[in-house]
């Protein structure tokens, strides 16, 4: 067997080493037999070897060549299949199509159980939400402040860009804090994990995404401005503008944070019609 190698902080590497979070992660997602889940970051396997343990299969994404190579003499004959780089360059659809052909599994929604590396979490979930139909649970555990984000109600300060692009495509809850002392080495920061359920189908239908988008960024780049100021900058005429703020029944002087994901939807599509 290879030697294991010391954790690298630029991969973000801090190991959950506490057996019962471990056990209260998997149980989260509520694997079955039946599953196939996919596991971002595997490190040394604490949270690989209980997913073995209860799913159909595992597939996996591990950037540290070296842990790469340690995990795959470790798990040499499990039913899980590893692929060595980034987990943002991979196209997640032909990964899973390989992976189910292997195991000769049907092709069913997947679940996806991670200890995330938070100095890329965001773009992950946003990655995630991208093959989100391909997906049942989504359950992460992130730096706790992004938690925090993804879970925001609106009227807190949490509340922002993220909150509502990622809650306009999935449940999301907030299951339980983790401290720094569950981990080797220890981050400098507290740690949450979230579950989101994709929403099927989507609060958004696909054709508003850009605008959706667009809509929401302008509006809490500058979150202490009302939305009828900061809405200009789509570059629509200001009577278009308003038009579009009446027809989805949102007053001019609306902060961004007062908005719920269902209003900034109805103003999307407002505005699309409107030209926006
Ligand atoms: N799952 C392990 C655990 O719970 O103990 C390790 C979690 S550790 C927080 C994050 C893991 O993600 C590390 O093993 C790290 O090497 C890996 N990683 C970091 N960036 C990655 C990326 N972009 N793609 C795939 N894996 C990545």
């Amino acid at each position: 067997m290879s030697d294991l190698p010391p954790p690298r902080k630029r991969f973000g590497q801090h190991f959950l080493r506490d057996a019962n979070l471990l056990r209260r992660i998997v149980a989260a997602a509520d694997i079955t037999r039946h599953d196939l889940v996919l596991e971002i970051g595997p490190g040394r396997g604490a949270l690989t070897e209980l997913l073995l343990e209860k799913a159909a299969a595992v597939v996996a994404f591990e950037l540290d060549r070296d842990l790469a190579k340690w995990l795959e003499e470790r798990f040499a004959d499990a039913r899980w299949r590893l692929y060595t780089g980034d987990v943002l360059d991979a196209d997640l659809t032909s990964c899973l199509a390989e992976t189910r052909a292997l195991f000769g599994l049907p092709a069913a929604p997947v679940k996806v159980v991670a200890n995330l590396p938070y100095n890329v979490s965001t773009p992950i979930v946003e990655k995630l939400l991208a093959s989100q139909s391909a997906l049942t649970d989504i359950v992460v555990m992130l730096q706790r402040e992004v938690g925090w984000r993804l879970a925001a109600a609106p009227g807190t300060r949490e509340y922002g860009y993220f909150s509502v692009i990622v809650q306009a495509h999935c449940d999301v809850e907030r299951l339980f804090d983790v401290p720094p002392g569950a981990f080797h080495p220890p981050p400098k920061v507290m740690s949450s994990v979230v579950r989101l359920k994709p929403r099927v189908p989507s609060l958004l239908p696909p054709d508003l995404e850009a605008m959706f988008r667009r809509v929401v960024s302008l509006a809490f780049e500058q979150r202490r401005k009302m939305l009828g100021g900061s809405l200009l900058r789509l570059g629509l005429e200001r009577s278009r503008l308003l038009a579009a703020l009446a027809e989805a029944a949102i007053a001019p002087e609306c902060r961004p944070e007062a908005l719920s994901v269902e209003a900034f939807i109805r103003l999307a599509r407002a505005l699309a019609c409107h030209g926006g």
